[in-house]
C-alpha cells in the first residue's frame, strides 16, 4: 500500500468538536461575550481547525508571535514563517480566563475560545520582519492598519466551520484530500498553489513535475483571500474545473479549493505554503517566479526579488520535509510549438509570452479571443464570459459642479444620445433622488454625504450589472467623490466637472435659490454659504459659458467612444 507523507509535526490537528461537548458548548455560547471575526480571521480559523496549519492549534500567543517574527519559528523551535493572530478591536470584551464566542461577519457562531492571553501586537515590527516593508502599497501592510491593537489567544473549540455555498463539492479538509490522494495509489504527491487561472504554461510545468516524481498532482488553488484585483474566485474555479477535466490525467490528479487568506508575503509565504501542503499530503511543492508576490511598491520596484521565494524554500525545504520543484519562467516557442524554461531556450529561438495586463487590455477588453498557444479554449471562454469587452461593460458618468452649473441639463441630453446608440440608461438626478431615495435628507455635510453615497451605491449596482448610469449631483466634497469612485470601480467611473462660473450659475437660477441664499434666507447653500471643492483631476471638464448642452453631450459621447465604452457609430452598424 502507498503511504503519504505524515503531517508536519507528526499528526493532524483537529479542533472541531462534536457530540455532547458540542451541544453543551452551543448552549453556553449564547451567554458568552462575542468577538466578531474578519473574513481573514475566519479563513485562518477554518484552516487551524482542520489541521492545515498543524502543528499550530490556535491563534498565536505572544511568545509564538514574537518568535515567528524574529526567527520564523514557534516558541518551541518548530519552523513557522507567518504570524497567525486574532486581532480584536476595543469593543471586544475579552478577559483572560474567560470563554468568548467567536462569530463570523453575520454573527453566526463559529467557535468558543478559552482566553489564555491578551497582548498588544507590533505593527512596525511585523511589517518589517514578515513583509520586509512598511510601504502601504503592500496590501497586507495596508490592511494591518485597520486591525484591532490587541490579539487574543487560547484553546480553541470549533463548533461550526465557516459556511461556503459555492463549489461545496471541491472544498476539502486535509483528511479528505489525503483520502483522495491515497486512492491514486501513489506516495509521491506534488502540490500546485495558484491564485490565477491555469494557462498553458502552468499546465506544462505541473505536468513536467508529475512526470519527474512519478506521482500524483494536487491542484490546490486559493479561494479565501488573494491579492486585490485578482480574477475573482468563482471565475477561476470554473476555469480550473474545465481545464482539469479536459487536460489532466484523472487517475492521478486531485483538484481541491483552499480557503486560505494569503498574506502576499513572498518568500515567507512560500515556506508557509509548503508546510500547509505537507499537511494535505504533498511531499513536493512547485515554486516558480514571483511566488506570492504583491507586485510593485510605491517606488515602482518589486517587493521581493523574482526568485527570493525559491532561495528561502530551497534552504528550509529539507526541514519541512517537502522538496521544492523550482521553475524559471516558461516561454512559448512558436517555431517549435512548445513551452520551454527560460534558461533552456537557444539564444536565437523566437519566444513569446503574454503579461496579465496584455490579457486584460489587448484581449478581454477588446473582445479578442485569447490565443490557443496561451490558454485552452475552454479557459478563454470562461474568462471572456467574466470579462466582457469594454463596450459591453457598464459605466457611470458622474457630473459634479455648482448648483445651476448645467449638470441636469447636459445629463438629459446625454441620456438621449446614449439611448440613440442603443444603451439603456438610468439617470440619477440629485433633485429627483431627493424626492424618493433620499427624501428627508437636508444639506448638512453628513446628509450630503449620505445622499451621495446612496446615489453611489445604486450606481455601483447598475455598473456591476453592466448598465449605463448618469449621476448629476452637486457632490461638493472631493473625499466623498473618491469614495464613490472606488465603490463603482475606478475603471468604469468617469468624473465630469461641469465648470460654470458662480456668476453665471446665479444668472441661470430659475428657482431663485441663489437670490435667497444671498439674502441669508437659505443657509448652507453650495457656492454661497457652503463650500464646493472643485475636482483635482476630473476625467473630463465641460465649460458651459461657451458650449451648448448638445455640444458638451457630444464631447462625453466622444470620450466614451475613445475609451471603448461605445463602439464607433460606423463600426456598430457593421457588427
Ligand atoms: P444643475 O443640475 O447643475 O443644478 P441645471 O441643469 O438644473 O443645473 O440648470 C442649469 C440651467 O442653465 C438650466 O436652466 C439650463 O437651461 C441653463 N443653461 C443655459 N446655458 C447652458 C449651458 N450651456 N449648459 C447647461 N445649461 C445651460
Ligand atoms: P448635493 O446632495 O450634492 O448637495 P443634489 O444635486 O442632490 O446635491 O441636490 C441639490 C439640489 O437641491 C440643488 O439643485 C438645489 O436645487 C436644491 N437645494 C436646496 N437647498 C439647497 C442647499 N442649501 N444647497 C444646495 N442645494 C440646495
Amino acid at each position: 500500500m502507498n503511504r503519504l507523507i505524515e503531517p508536519f509535526g507528526g499528526r493532524l490537528i483537529n479542533r472541531v468538536v462534536g457530540g455532547a461537548e458540542r451541544s453543551d458548548l452551543l448552549k453556553k455560547a449564547a451567554r458568552l461575550s462575542s468577538v466578531q471575526l474578519s473574513h481573514r480571521s475566519a479563513c485562518d480559523l477554518e484552516l487551524l481547525a482542520t489541521g492545515a496549519f498543524s502543528p499550530l492549534a490556535t491563534f498565536m500567543g505572544r511568545a509564538d508571535y514574537e518568535s515567528v517574527l524574529g526567527e520564523m519559528r514557534l516558541a518551541d523551535g518548530t519552523l513557522f514563517p507567518v504570524p497567525i493572530t486574532l486581532p480584536v478591536g476595543p469593543e471586544s470584551d475579552v478577559k483572560v480566563g474567560q470563554d468568548v464566542a467567536l462569530r463570523d461577519a453575520k454573527f453566526e457562531l463559529l467557535a468558543v475560545m478559552r482566553v489564555e492571553e491578551v497582548f498588544e501586537w507590533n505593527l512596525a515590527a511585523e511589517a518589517r520582519q514578515v513583509y520586509q516593508t512598511t510601504d502601504t502599497r503592500h496590501p497586507l501592510v495596508a490592511e494591518m492598519h485597520s486591525w484591532g491593537r490587541r490579539c487574543v489567544s487560547g484553546e480553541l473549540r470549533v463548533l461550526n466551520l465557516p459556511k461556503h455555498h459555492d463549489f461545496d463539492d471541491l472544498r476539502r479538509s486535509p483528511v479528505e484530500v489525503r483520502a483522495l490522494l491515497l486512492k491514486t495509489g501513489r506516495s509521491n504527491v506534488v502540490a500546485f498553489q495558484t491564485r490565477n487561472p491555469i494557462h498553458r504554461a502552468h499546465e506544462e510545468l505541473t505536468k513536467r513535475a508529475v512526470e519527474n516524481i512519478d506521482g500524483a498532482l494536487l491542484v490546490h488553488p486559493v479561494v479565501g483571500q488573494t491579492n486585490p484585483g485578482d480574477v475573482d474566485s468563482y471565475t477561476r474555479v470554473r476555469s480550473y474545473k474545465t481545464v482539469v477535466a479536459n487536460y489532466f490525467d484523472e487517475r492521478r490528479t486531485v483538484l481541491s479549493l483552499l480557503p486560505l487568506a494569503m498574506r502576499m508575503a513572498g518568500p515567507r509565504e512560500c515556506v508557509w505554503h509548503a508546510i500547509i501542503r505537507r499537511n494535505f499530503g504533498a511531499n513536493y511543492f512547485i515554486v516558480g517566479r514571483d511566488h506570492a508576490s504583491p507586485g510593485l511598491n510605491s517606488e515602482g520596484q518589486p517587493f521581493y526579488a523574482p526568485y527570493e521565494a525559491q532561495q528561502l524554500l530551497g534552504r528550509l525545504g529539507p526541514e519541512i520535509g517537502v522538496e521544492m520543484i523550482p521553475y524559471r519562467e516558461l516561454f512559448y516557442l512558436p517555431e517549435e510549438e512548445r513551452y520551454e524554461e527560460e534558461q533552456r531556450i537557444p539564444a536565437n529561438a523566437k519566444r513569446i509570452s503574454l503579461s496579465g495586463s496584455a490579457v486584460r487590455d489587448e484581449y478581454l477588453a477588446k473582445g479578442n479571443k485569447l490565443p490557443n498557444w496561451f490558454t485552452r479554449p475552454e479557459v478563454a471562454e470562461v474568462l471572456a464570459a467574466a470579462y466582457p469587452p469594454r463596450h459591453k461593460q457598464g459605466f457611470c458618468i458622474w457630473f459634479t459642479g455648482l448648483p445651476c452649473a448645467g449638470k441636469s441639463t447636459i445629463a438629459e441630453v446625454l441620456s438621449e444620445l446614449l439611448a440613440e446608440r442603443g444603451r439603456q440608461v438610468t439617470l440619477l438626478d440629485g433633485d429627483v433622488v431627493r424626492t424618493h431615495l433620499s427624501k428627508g435628507l437636508g444639506y448638512s455635510r453628513e446628509d450630503r454625504d449620505t445622499n451621495i453615497q446612496r446615489i453611489g451605491f445604486v450606481a455601483s449596482e447598475i455598473v456591476r450589472h453592466r448598465g449605463a448610469v448618469i449621476c448629476a449631483a452637486i457632490s461638493p466634497y472631493q473625499a466623498t467623490r473618491n469614495r464613490v469612485r472606488s465603490m463603482v470601480g475606478k475603471d468604469n467611473f468617469i468624473l465630469v466637472y461641469v465648470d460654470t462660473p458662480l456668476e453665471l450659475c446665479e444668472q441661470r437660477d430659475a428657482k431663485g435659490l441663489y437670490a435667497k441664499a444671498r439674502r441669508g434666507e437659505l443657509k448652507e447653500f453650495t457656492g454661497i454659504g457652503d463650500p464646493y471643492e472643485p475636482p483635482h483631476s476630473p476625467d473630463l471638464t465641460l465649460t458651459t459659458a461657451t458650449c451648448s448642452p448638445e455640444d458638451n453631450s457630444r464631447k462625453v459621447v466622444r470620450f466614451l467612444t475613445e475609451r471603448g465604452f461605445l463602439l464607433p457609430a460606423s463600426e456598430k452598424s457593421r457588427r
